[in-house]
């Protein structure tokens, strides 16, 4: 058995504990941008809604629109679920894992609800929402009996 395991604090030189969280500067710098893309959303969505707009096209154009319609859609989900993690304060971490997404990523993406490696293995998946992990084995066989 060895004793005395050394653990090196490396290059982590944080005054506090845990990772760090946003300050209410760089969460109402998020949420403005947040609105803002709700707000284009909204109004993409409106337009795109509009009646008669007869494009040389015809249904081409609704094709268009529909498919536009349908990204705008999702958008507008990823933006106010967004909005939902601000209210209740769990804004900026990986709905996922729980990881701390980090500034940097949030500046790119204020809607991001997934850390790097989720929304890559989401991606891999290619399903949406998280999944059930089985892994498949050998049935585990109960040879117990109560008596
Ligand atoms: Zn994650």
């Amino acid at each position: 058995m060895a004793t005395g395991t050394m653990w090196t604090p490396t290059t982590w030189t944080s005054e506090s504990t845990g990772p760090r969280t946003l300050t209410a500067t760089e969460l109402a710098q998020l949420r403005m941008m947040l609105d803002e893309q709700r707000g284009f959303r909204l109004e993409q969505l409106a337009a795109l809604r509009r009646p008669g707009t007869p494009g040389p096209l015809g249904s081409a154009d609704d094709e268009i629109s529909a498919s536009l319609a349908t990204g705008a859609h999702a958008a507008l989900g990823d933006i106010e679920a967004a909005l939902r993690r601000m209210v209740r304060g769990t804004y900026g971490r990986c709905t996922e894992c729980g990881t701390a997404l980090g500034l940097e990523r949030l500046e790119i993406l204020p809607q991001a609800a997934l850390c790097m490696p989720c929304q890559r293995r989401d991606a891999a998946d290619g399903q949406p929402g998280g999944g059930t992990g089985s892994v498949g084995g050998a049935p585990v066989r109960d040879t117990r009996t109560g008596g």
